[in-house]
Formats: structure tokens, sequence, C-alpha cells
């Protein structure tokens, strides 16, 4: 009888005040939503300042080009934030991210290593964030970096080790991973960095691309990024270079490596895009469409968003006048 008669008070309740109970289903409804947000992975992008040529190095350019390739195939998926010309999340952001993505100039300048953000990112790949770096981002320092970088992703570029000469690779056949969905063998020229300094016996470091570099690759001599005499040996000896890799940590966090990258066009190749954009997502720990994340990018995507630079929407730079001796 109670039950009947709590019922009876309810109902009375919800005929007195119908405005009440559409707040109720308005405020349910903006929880569900809310809820079904934070299902998405949150992606931070970080594109580094410009500091080369027209076409190169087009970091700003390249980050929202993957954003917006990255929101056509998985937009379901994934919330995208993105930071230009270097600048650095809020902690706000960094706490919540599921990847961090960097495209940038590396060595001392890389924005990583300014002022305590090594810390920070540390705190969050404590807490399995994932790590992805693309071209020049792949470098931090030997004294700064370094060993973050080789635990947060499995290896990265070493002065006096790792080359970075541009060659024609050809990636004849990739690895039965997550990374590779939908993913055609592909080659590309590009400025493709090898002989990473990777963990000891590769440990949780998946190749994803590989070949071996030609002999033109070490026709530079010995110097920090261009030969020393342990990777000559290992070009002598037609060894496979590994160019992109996957990592797994043992806190569960994932990081990618992608040394390509240095001239923008190589991002309207299919399969290099599809590539990242799924690296992103396995790094996030999202889903990866079983062909892989669909995108395509028109001529005008490719020049949209370029750095102003000399011939690049800045007029060419003067030859200087020969001396007079
Ligand atoms: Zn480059």
């Amino acid at each position: 009888m109670k039950c009947r008669v709590r019922f009876g008070r309810l109902l009375a309740t919800f005929r007195s005040h119908p405005m009440k109970h559409l707040f109720t289903a308005i405020l349910a409804f903006s929880l569900f939503s809310s809820a079904f947000a934070a299902g998405k992975k949150s992606i931070v992008m970080i594109a580094g300042k410009p500091s080369h040529g027209p076409g190169q190095h087009e970091h700003n350019a390249g980050i929202q080009l993957l954003k917006k390739c990255l929101e056509q195939g998985a937009a379901d998926q994934v919330d995208i934030k993105f930071h230009l010309n270097g600048e650095w999340p809020s902690q706000e952001e960094l706490s919540a991210a599921d990847t961090v993505v960097i495209y940038s100039d590396g060595g001392g300048g890389h924005p990583a290593l300014q002022g305590d953000r090594l810390a920070q990112l540390d705190k969050e790949m404590k807490r399995g964030c994932g790590f992805l770096t693309l071209h020049y981002a792949v470098e931090p320092t030997i004294e700064k970096g370094g060993k973050e970088f080789i635990d947060w992703m499995g290896g990265c570029f070493e002065i006096n080790w790792s080359v970075n000469p541009h060659w024609d690779a050809n990636f004849k056949e990739l690895p039965t991973h997550p990374i590779s969905s939908g993913v055609k063998p592909f080659g590309t020229n590009d400025e493709w960095y090898f002989y990473m300094r990777f963990r000891p016996n590769m440990q949780g470091v998946t190749p994803i691309l590989s070949d071996v570099a030609p002999d033109s690759t070490m026709s530079r001599p010995d110097g920090a990024h261009s030969g020393n005499p342990t990777v000559r040996e290992s070009v002598k000896n037609k060894e496979k270079q590994h160019v992109a890799w996957a990592c797994e940590r043992a806190d569960g966090g994932r990081g990618f490596g992608f040394t390509g990258g240095h001239y923008h066009k190589g991002w309207a190749n299919d399969d290099q895009r599809k590539l990242v954009l799924n690296a992103i997502l396995w790094t996030a720990k999202a889903k990866i469409p079983a062909d892989g994340v669909a995108s395509s990018v028109t001529e005008d995507d490719m020049k949209a968003n370029l750095d102003l630079k000399p011939g690049q929407g800045l007029p060419e730079k003067p030859k200087p006048a020969a001396k007079a001796k």
C-alpha cells in the first residue's frame, strides 16, 4: 500500500511540475552526451615553428592537414586540440590527453625540451598517455630528452649514431600490426632518418617501416648527423633500416616514431598519411578501422596553411650582388 501512496505522490508531483521533469530529461540527455564525448580520445597535436624553405618542415600545415584527415576518417573517435608555432598546451589539456603528437624541429630547440616540459610529459606518460613524434621531432639531445624519448617511444635520433640522408625508400612489406591496417606497400623520397638509438634488444619495439638503405646514404663524411663507423658498417652489410616504429611500454602506454615528413608533399601519399593517422589512433588506444583511417586530400588541402616564406607567399630574396675584388 505504501508504494501506491508514493507512486500517487510522484504522479501528482509530475502533474503539478511538468517543467521540472523536462529539465530532468534535458539534464539526463546532456549527461549522456557528455559521457559519450568523454568516450572520445583526446588528441593533443603540437606543431613547431617554421625553419626550412618552401614545402619543407611545414609543421603548421602538416599538423592541420593530419587533424583534418583524422576528423574525416575517425570523427566519432577523436577530440583534437592543436597548437601552432611551438605553442605548448596547458597542464589541464595535457592531463586529459590520450596521446601527444609533436611535429617540429628537434635538437636543443625541441619544444618538449624547454623549461620543465619533459617533467610535465613524464607525468602524463606514467598514467599511460601516448607519445608520437614526426620527422625532426624524433630528435631530442643526449643530455636532455634522450632517456625519456627512449622510455616513451622506444627509440630516438641520437647524434653521432643516427643519420639524416635524403633517399628513395621502398617499403615493400609491412608487419601485421594495427598501425598497418589498410596500408599498402609504398615508397617515397624523403629525408628518412635511420639507425635510431633503440632500446636494448628492441624491447617492446616493433619496426613498422623498414628498407635497406642504398650506399648513396653514406656519401657524406662522418659527422653528428651524417655518418659514423657503426652506421657505415650496417649499411655496408645491407641491414634493414627502420624509419618508423611502434612501442609498447611496460606501464601500458604506447609510442610511435616516424622519421619521414621533411617534405609536405609526402602527406599527399595516401599510404604514408594513413599509416600516421592509424598510428595516432593506436597511441591513443582508439579503435583503428579495419581498413585504416580513410581520408582524401585535394590540391587545395595541400596548399592550405603553408608558412609564409620567400617563394611561398613572400618575395624571393634578391641574390647578393657579386663582391668587387
Ligand atoms: Zn628535414
